[in-house]
């Protein structure tokens, strides 16, 4: 608790320090100089934006870790989910112009909490744009009906020299049958070492390039305690150069 809120000041007091800065600077020798004050000004607007994104996260996750151990009651509906994230980021997805692959069956209605798993979804499907180059393929598939075993077995790793790590693991009932969400990208890839610190709050993997916009480190950590009160399984595979795979399966709704 300590230190999480000694990250979340040093995240906060960052873009908080260049806004300061740039405010004097507005002040004193750049006020008559107009392209310098354009420049600058387009400098906060982005770090004003990076501390709104920080603020949405934190506040996201103590809603989540709040009530991780209520279980979900709603049902909902992961095709329609799937879609409206899917036209909600078409904006993202046109600037980097960046194609999207869906796969998916009919139907497939988990039981859980609408908004929530539209989070997760939301995240994943973020992070595969801003960690893939301009002109790639993001790919979405969704699978129904799966055991435990196919839903954490999803065959082979997607391609040579892939790792797959387990990041969060739920308990199983008997009969439970799943879906299972996979989201592929063919960007930068994640080193073996670094995998099993990606739902760690605020962790970023050094030197990740992501298109515009920083990214906070608290996406995946958002995913994880989701995923957990859904009693659901998230994992990750990764081959450096090639892409990642990040999926989640969640118990269907009876
Ligand atoms: P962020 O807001 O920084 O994206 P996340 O918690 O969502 O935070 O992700 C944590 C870190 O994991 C990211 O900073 C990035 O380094 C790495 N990461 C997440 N998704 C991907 C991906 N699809 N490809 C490569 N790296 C990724």
């Amino acid at each position: 608790r300590a230190d999480f809120l000694a990250n979340a000041s040093h995240e906060l007091r960052t873009p908080l320090a260049s806004l300061a800065g740039f405010i004097e600077t507005l002040r004193g020798h750049a006020k008559d100089d107009p392209e310098a004050r354009d420049r600058f000004l387009g400098i906060m607007v982005d770090q004003t934006e990076r501390m709104q994104r920080l603020i949405n996260d934190l506040l996201s996750l103590s809603r989540v870790e709040m009530d991780e151990h209520v279980p979900p009651g709603g049902r909902a509906d992961l095709v329609a989910i799937v879609e409206d994230v899917a036209a909600f980021l078409r904006p993202q997805l046109e600037e980097r112009t960046i194609t999207l692959d869906l796969d998916m069956p009919e139907a497939a209605e988990a039981t859980g909490d609408r908004d929530q798993l539209t989070e997760v979804v939301m995240n994943l499907v973020e992070n595969a744009i801003k960690y893939s180059p301009e002109g790639a393929d993001v790919a979405i598939s969704l699978q129904t009906g799966l055991t435990r075993d196919a839903a954490e077995r999803p065959g082979p790793v997607f391609c040579e020299g892939a790792n797959r790590l387990t990041l969060a693991a739920p308990t199983t009932e008997p009969g439970e049958r799943y879906a299972l969400l996979r989201v592929r990208d063919t960007g930068q890839g994640i080193e073996r070492g670094n995998l099993s610190r990606l739902s760690e709050r605020f962790y970023r993997v050094d030197g990740q390039k992501s298109g515009p916009k920083e990214g906070t480190g608290l996406g995946l950590a958002i995913v994880k305690h989701i995923v957990n009160r859904h009693r659901g399984g998230f994992a990750v595979e990764s081959a450096p150069g090639a892409g990642s795979i990040f999926s989640v399966f969640l118990p269907l709704a009876a």
